[in-house]
């Protein structure tokens, strides 16, 4: 399988490139040349299969030239057999046709598990085979963050840094993040607020010299691993409700595009989807788009589903790629008016054809905090406020009650007391077993000011294995 940019100048990169690069030379994102289609008949068979199992047949020709299929299948296995629930992703009803997919029963209660957890197996066993070592530094506001030193703490050949806002994450969110002890572990508290942290990140990625040679590798959802990983839970949800013979619907609470661009692609793949819904929070890029072809930027809110506050979705380049014929002049073009302040609209049948699939709502603090209490209401369920804005968004834009739908349950509730609180549940929520004596662990962080020297200094001294590079 090949990999182009959506800016359409960089080279075409096999897997195990994609896998290592971040954006393109040309600025632009990773995606296969070609697009794998499975038939109905293939789908079909794959009812019943064990997770890891469906997933190697959903991802293998992403990794065809790259691993080899035993290979393959041991990382996967691997992978999946760190989740807590024996079907990874099981599927809870909420109501008749109304389903949430639980996609937090991995080790850090969100979604970003499933991509991350393979992630630091691919990169561990493609550094391997190489001979090499890379460094990752990563901003993170809260999942991100855990979910790549999870995946990464066992990499022989991986140093992770990851940046979070000091003072500025939840305690759940930090230790998560602050208790994982290993030489090739590194947290770092920025005296300074979330875009401070990404902003050091896109410089670094500008500027490597600190690295003296070392690659730097991203574990955002620009990297086309995670996107790759996300395409799977789609399906199993599906086959799981009848699919392939009977479609599905999705509803996913959304940031960076990521998630649902994995829905998209499922369906490109051969899965019947009929519907996919954009659930965002009042940070409303997506849903500006969707319902009135406009994409402006616009300042930050700070929410209470503070891991979709963004003001723009760097995944949405992928799809935009796909509706304007995967014309990378185009896109460029486009993007390139989007840098310059400007925001756009897209050709008015281009607009329409992505609304023949995708649907949009932007749900604020009241209206997630109203859905928490109503669906504790009617089922004893507790939804985490990303979630329960996934089942408003559901509730609002569902076209087909005969067509059953999915929301994705990104993380666990126990992430995010403040909004359970706030909804008025009275009901405690307890740590899963793995984590109860959370709150007691010892933490390690360092903290340093908002300056990026300060920070690149610190990863030159410990980027190898606590060493100098
Ligand atoms: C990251 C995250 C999201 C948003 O996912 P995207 O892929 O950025 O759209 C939603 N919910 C939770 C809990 C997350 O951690």
């Amino acid at each position: 399988m090949r990999y182009i940019s959506t800016r359409g100048q960089a080279p075409a990169l096999n897997f195990e490139d994609v896998l290592l690069a971040g954006l393109a030379t040309d600025g632009g994102l990773y995606v296969p040349e070609c697009l794998p289609r499975f038939t109905q008949e293939e789908i079909a068979s794959w009812a019943g299969l064990p997770y890891h199992e469906l997933a190697f047949r959903v991802m293998r020709p992403f990794v065809a030239g790259s691993i080899p299929d035993a290979d393959f299948k041991k990382i996967l296995e691997e992978t999946y057999g760190v989740f807590s629930h024996n079907a990874v992703a099981p599927l809870r009803q909420l109501n008749g046709n109304e389903w949430v997919l639980e996609l937090f029963h991995g080790p850090t209660l969100a979604f970003k598990d499933f991509a991350l957890q393979l992630l630091g197996r691919l990169l561990d066993y493609t550094l391997e085979k190489r001979g090499e070592r890379v460094v990752i530094v990563g901003a993170t506001s809260g999942d991100t963050g855990s979910a790549a030193i999870e995946g990464c703490k066992h990499c022989e050949n991986v140093d992770i840094f990851i940046l979070h806002p000091h003072n500025r994450v939840s305690e759940v969110q930090r230790r998560q993040m602050t208790t994982i002890f290993g030489e090739n572990i590194h947290n770092i508290a920025i005296e300074g607020n979330f875009d401070d942290c990404q902003e050091m990140v896109k410089n670094s990625f500008a500027d490597q010299s600190f690295l003296k040679g070392t690659r730097l590798v991203a574990v955002n959802s620009i990297n086309w691993a995670r996107i790759m990983a996300q395409i799977v839970y789609y399906f199993h949800a599906a086959l799981q409700l009848g699919g392939p013979a009977r479609s599905v619907s999705f509803s996913v609470p959304t940031g960076n595009f990521g998630d649902i661009f994995a829905g998209y692609l499922a369906r490109n793949m051969g899965l019947p989807i009929n519907q996919l819904i954009v659930a965002t929070n009042r940070n409303d890029i997506l849903h500006r788009f969707m319902s009135g072809n406009q994409y402006v930027k616009e300042t930050l809110h700070a929410t209470l589903s503070p891991s979709m506050d963004i003001m723009v979705s760097s995944n949405f380049e992928r799809l935009l790629f796909d509706l304007h014929g995967r014309n990378g002049a185009a896109i460029a073009g486009l993007m390139d008016n989007f840098k310059q302040g400007g925001g756009f609209s897209v050709e008015q049948e281009r607009w329409t054809e992505a609304r023949k699939l995708f649907d949009s709502l932007a749900v604020d603090d009241a209206q997630t905090c109203e859905t928490i209490a109503e669906v504790f209401e009617q089922t004893g369920e507790v939804l985490d406020p990303h979630t329960a804005i996934g089942v408003k968004a559901a509730r609002e834009c569902r076209r087909s009650l005969d067509i059953p739908m999915v929301i994705l349950g990104t993380a666990h509730p126990v992430k995010f007391p403040d909004a359970v609180e706030k909804a008025g549940v009275g009901k405690a929520l307890e740590l899963p077993a793995h984590l109860s004596d959370l709150f007691e662990r010892e933490e390690r962080c360092t903290v340093l000011p908002n300056d990026l020297k300060a920070v690149q200094a610190f990863v030159s001294q410990h980027g190898n294995r606590g060493k100098p590079l």
